[in-house]
């Protein structure tokens, strides 16, 4: 039998008239469903693992390579090999470039996907994985809010897959023109929605959708990184990125510039299905909820969440921090409530954090440009400070990697005014002048949005 999924919400009392899901599920449903009856996270009941032996055979291997052994692992008993390794080899059809910034510093670069964001990575392989699992003849109807980056990677992954549509909920006035082009102009069976809103809202809008009776004909799915189909490719380049950077057994450290979590929650995981990770470290941007915690003990969500130029980390209350509790041992509920503490210590010794302003991030930009030639974009810099602040705090002598999310491409103003050069554009980027398309435009307002999804969704095939 596979991996059973259960609750992070499995042991709550009650939640606001919720009943606690206490029984477990297949991945292939926890895929499908995307989060659990109760509002709570997915998580996997028992965690494999792999040797050292394994990991470190991926040396020089391609990237599919380190995809396959990890889906295979999780997903072994339920999908066939070779439909596996068709999938991956399908997905990963990009570069995965490591750059040596100086000594031991290297930048793992996720930003060559198709649409310049390491979230092309997740949504690649659940686009394909959910294609799999579906039931045949019924329609699937995919529902993702997005600060900017997950739903043109979403919408990008599942373009032209049949038996699926996707709607991209964003908020109207925190997306780039650039993300706003990306995510409008899709087509095909992927559609925008411009919410007048936060972030938060869209993600409140599309929870509350799920967990609605009233549109449970319509197979609502998320692919959100509440999904845990989305954290499962998240762990793949950490194995990967080490096998190729480690002579074999030492610890590493990875910096994970970081919003909702999913990212740093695929370097968790990593470390705990065997790769040798000393310290993850979560810089975030001015939404400093989590280094917070950690400091203090005492958990306070950002509400409403603060804007700053990273802004696909602009997130005030993360959706996997539920899912850091529950694998150290606590219980917060999707408000920011926490039912249970974590061990706060261990967390501690394990993962470091830090909150970046905008003035460091801009620094830090040009700092790395004049020092090492290397364009960062704002999530990416927002990682390097993280990193540089570590390793001034600790004088830790690992190998570090710190992954840069996006192409700096997206952000043409921001580097321009900094660094006075003009990033290329991606191949992927260069005909979005030529597109097309407008978004549907919705109020944040649930029976609003309850009442457009009766109107447009379809339920057959
Ligand atoms: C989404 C995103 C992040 C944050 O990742 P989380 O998994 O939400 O923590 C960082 N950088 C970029 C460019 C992103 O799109």
């Amino acid at each position: 039998m596979g991996i059973r999924y259960y609750s992070t919400n499995r042991n709550l009392a009650s939640v606001a008239g919720l009943v606690p899901f206490t029984g477990t599920v297949s991945f292939k449903e926890a895929l499908l469903q995307g989060q659990a009856p109760d509002e709570g996270l997915f998580m996997p009941g028992s965690i494999p693992s792999l040797s050292l032996d394994a990991v470190m055979a991926l040396k020089g291997a391609p990237y599919r390579a380190a995809a396959s052994l990890v889906a295979g692992a999780f997903l072994s008993g339920e999908i066939d090999t070779p439909v596996l390794e068709g999938i991956v080899a399908d997905a990963y059809n990009f570069p995965v470039p490591i750059e040596r910034a100086a000594g031991r510093l290297f930048i793992l670069r996720l930003d060559q996907g198709p649409t310049a964001s390491f979230k092309d990575f997740a949504a690649r392989m659940m686009a394909r994985l959910m294609n799999t699992f579906r039931t045949r003849g019924e329609r699937l109807n995919v529902l993702v809010a997005t600060s900017g980056d997950t739903g043109s990677a979403v919408g990008e992954a599942f373009k032209g897959i049949g038996g699926i549509d996707v709607h991209i909920l964003y908020p109207r006035t925190e997306v780039s023109d650039m993300q706003k082009k990306q995510l409008d102009t899709i087509g095909d069976n992927v559609r925008a929605i411009s919410v007048s809103g936060k972030f938060d809202d869209c993600q409140n809008l599309v929870k509350q959708a799920f967990s609605d009776p009233g549109l449970a004909k319509f197979n609502l799915t998320s692919a959100n990184s509440i999904n845990f189909g989305r954290i499962l490719p998240q762990m793949m380049y950490y194995i990967y990125c080490y096998a190729q950077i480690a002579e074999g057994g030492e610890e590493m450290v990875f910096c994970v510039p970081s919003g909702n979590f999913g990212d740093a929650l695929g370097c968790e995981f990593a470390r705990r299905v065997g790769l040798p990770v000393k310290r993850l470290l979560m810089p975030t941007n001015d939404n400093d909820e989590f280094p917070r915690f950690l400091e203090t003990g005492v958990y306070r969500k950002v509400s409403p969440s603060r804007n700053s130029i990273s802004n696909a980390m602009n997130v005030g209350n993360p959706s996997n921090l539920a899912r850091f509790f529950d694998l150290y041992g606590g219980t917060v509920d999707r408000t920011g409530n926490v039912h249970k503490m974590p061990d706060l210590a261990e967390m501690r010794r394990r993962i470091y954090s830090v909150s970046v302003s905008d003035d460091e991030t801009r620094e830090t930009i040009r700092r790395v440009y004049r020092k090492y030639g290397i364009i960062l974009e704002p999530h990416g810099a927002v990682g390097w400070c993280g990193l540089e602040s570590y390793l001034a705090q600790t004088g830790d002598q690992a190998p570090c990697v710190c992954l840069e999310t996006a192409h700096p491409a997206k952000f043409p103003e921001e580097i321009k005014g900094l660094l006075n050069v003009a990033p290329s554009l991606p191949e992927s980027m260069k005909d979005l002048d030529q597109r097309s398309g407008e978004p549907y435009e919705l109020p944040s307002d649930y029976p609003e949005f309850k009442d457009f999804l009766q109107t447009h969704l379809r339920t057959d095939e």
